[in-house]
């Protein structure tokens, strides 16, 4: 991974080529940012250049073709670690045939990899998704810890710097926290630490302590309309659109471009419509059914693309229609939701779809939950 790969976010980038070039890089870093952020793609790209063998062939990035360069990129480099959750897969494994297996980061490894090359953007449920791990717990277990040390008390075979890339350490189980807090603090010479957290509040604060942090912020959408033209080869036309609904994440733009998920939007409209008439209580409930039956992923982005349309009608009560970036039949429904919107039910709104992310996170049973929201929203738009 290259900076000039991923879309934007000059500011970040900006930062770390200034200390790696002034000696000034930290040695243990905690890049942040929601879910489809450029957190793990900025890791990967320090992790390159830092190594590159030829810095000056281009200006702020590494060379992409060296010995080095070209190992990280194919994640086959020996001073290149990762650790990553995973989840007790032993029998799917086995039934796999291979035999007894000793659970470690290395035997995903090469899932890993594959992932990732396709796109350093998405999640823990991607991830779990990918190596078949269903609905177990995903953690980084307390094994990991060994292992960071072992690999970490190696010398470095052939980059300058040795790398350990943790993603996601907010599910490091606590005894696997605790057991690397030592090499955290006092790292071997030459050695990086890349931590990368979608929640960096879940993180044990002995490790948030420990290092550097880089906040990633989403993208915006100039920068993801930018990537779907250029990677995803959605016509310039609908990037606009499409940009506005990926609201800052590349792995939304990249389900989106793909196609799927595409009408979260549509159904939300129309069970906002819903909500605000007292006569269409039953189908209220009906809708509890509906929803239930979305993936989880399709059931979050209903919500967030509530809260963007949410937004949206914030610039419309305050007159500033003009910024409105949306699709003809959205603006007009944006337009027509701002009549019933107030500065307040704004806020208890965006609350509201905010919350029902985090229970859908949680398990929750989405049949209670959206009944429960059909007659808060109905009261809240109804006062
Ligand atoms: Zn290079």
């Amino acid at each position: 991974m290259q900076f000039n790969q991923i879309p934007g976010l000059e500011d970040v980038k900006q930062q770390l080529l200034h200390a790696v070039d002034n000696n000034h890089l930290a040695h243990a870093l905690l890049f942040y940012g929601p879910e489809g952020s450029g957190a793990l793609a900025l890791a990967l790209a320090l992790a390159t250049y830092v190594n590159c063998e030829n810095k000056e062939a281009i200006k702020g990035d590494a060379c992409g073709s060296c010995s080095s360069c070209v190992k990280i990129n194919k994640m086959i480099h020996p001073d290149l670690n990762f650790v990553f959750p995973y989840a007790n897969v032993k029998e799917a494994l086995k039934a796999k045939g291979e035999g007894k297996v000793e659970l470690s980061s290395d035997v995903f490894l090469p899932d890993w990899r594959k992932f990732i090359e396709h796109s350093p953007y998405g999640n823990l449920s991607d991830w779990a998704k990918y190596i078949e791990a269903d609905n177990k717990a995903m953690l980084i277990p307390v094994e990991e810890s060994r292992q960071i040390i072992r690999k970490l008390s190696l010398k470095a075979y052939e980059a300058d710097y040795k790398i350990m890339v943790i993603w996601l350490p907010e599910v490091m189980r606590q005894e696997a926290a605790n057991a690397i807090l030592k090499v955290l603090e006092e790292p071997p010479y030459k050695t990086l630490f890349l931590l990368v957290a979608q929640q960096p509040d879940a993180i044990i604060t002995t490790i948030l302590s420990r290092t550097q942090k880089v906040r990633v912020r989403p993208f915006t959408d100039e920068e993801i309309g930018a990537y779907l033209i250029q990677h995803l080869d959605v016509a310039p036309q609908e990037a606009p659109s499409k940009a506005f609904l990926a609201d800052g994440s590349i792995r939304r733009a990249m389900q989106l471009a793909d196609g799927v998920s595409s009408d979260v939007g549509t159904m939300f409209r129309d069970w906002l419509r819903v909500c605000f008439m007292s006569s269409k209580l039953n189908e209220g409930l009906e809708w509890a059914d509906t929803f239930s039956t979305l993936s989880k992923d399709d059931q979050k982005g209903f919500f967030q693309m509530g809260n963007n349309y949410i937004r949206e009608g914030l610039l419309v009560i305050n007159e500033a229609e003009d910024i409105l970036r949306l699709e003809q039949e959205e603006k007009e429904f944006i337009q027509r939701l701002g009549k019933f919107l107030t500065n307040e039910n704004i806020e208890q709104a965006l609350r509201l779809f905010s919350d029902a992310i985090i229970q859908i996170d949680r398990n929750a049973n989405v049949r209670i939950m959206m009944t429960d929201l059909y007659f808060k929203v109905h009261t809240l738009f109804n006062k």
